[in-house]
């Protein structure tokens, strides 16, 4: 999808500035923005203009001809596949020797404040707000996994602790069981300190999906958690073995 953001450079280089982009636009300006759309397909009807900001930019491409920079990803989960969109905003520059300057000189200051990436780059510790609300699938290497960990068979890791429903290529199994389900619960395996902090009762155990988690942009953040120092976990998860297995073994 492409934004208005072009058409009013192109178009209306006379425009006064308006505070509300949904004020009425001047005839001239109207007429501007038509012929903009004649020549370049571009949607300049008010109604169709898109005015959200740009945000959480993921990408800028800058060729001979064309910056074109990709925005506001938004990723709709639904059980075995993550529908991917965002927003593209593309100028056509041409000989615009300007903007490009005006382009390069944004880059090169984002580049310098790469340091103010979003504080939570790092979770701080005790933070699990996405053990909550967020259902880590697991594949049959993960399920072995835990089941190494524990000394369990793996089909009861699978029965207890996953909720079975196979992606459509059998690559995941299910996701992991909560507490109670809800979707906001928490995941079976975290574990709480008496301090209010959280830690992962399998850690070095966990799905692939907990270990690729990206904190970048997250937006759970528990933000009245201290950044500095650290924290003593406490005990790791015990399972609920099966008849006949103590401590993995059998009896
Ligand atoms: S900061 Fe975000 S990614 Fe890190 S533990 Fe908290 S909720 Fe999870
Ligand atoms: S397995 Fe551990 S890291 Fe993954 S959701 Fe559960 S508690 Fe969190």
């Amino acid at each position: 999808m492409k934004t208005n953001a072009s058409n009013a450079m192109h178009a209306a280089p006379s425009a006064k500035p308006q505070e509300d982009p949904k004020a009425p636009i001047a005839t001239i300006d109207l007429v501007n923005l038509r012929n903009y759309t004649r020549e370049t397909g571009q949607p300049t009807h008010p109604e169709m203009l898109d005015t959200a900001p740009m945000e959480h930019v993921k990408e800028i491409e800058i060729t001979e001809e064309h910056i074109t920079i990709k925005y506001n990803e938004r990723i709709s989960r639904t059980y075995n596949t993550n529908e991917i969109t965002h927003k593209e905003w593309e100028y056509k520059y041409n000989d615009d020797a300007e903007m490009v300057r005006a382009v390069a000189r944004v880059i090169d200051l984002a580049r310098r404040h790469l340091k103010d990436l979003p504080e939570n780059v790092a979770c701080p510790p005790g933070c699990a707000e996405c053990c909550s609300g967020y259902e880590p699938f697991v594949s049959r290497a993960d399920v072995q996994r835990i089941a190494d960990h524990f000394g369990m068979a793996f089909n009861d890791v699978l029965t207890q602790h996953v909720v079975q429903r196979k992606s459509a290529d059998g690559h995941y199994l299910g996701y992991l069981k909560k507490i109670t389900p809800e979707i906001e619960s928490q995941c079976v395996f975290l574990k709480g300190t008496k301090s209010g902090r959280y830690y992962c009762g399998i850690y070095s155990a966990r799905p692939s999906d907990c270990r690729e988690f990206t904190p970048i942009g997250c937006e759970d953040v528990d933000a009245s958690l201290p950044r500095a120092g650290s924290f003593p976990v406490g005990p790791p998860f015990v399972p609920r073995h099966p008849r006949g297995m103590r401590n993995g073994r059998l009896r």
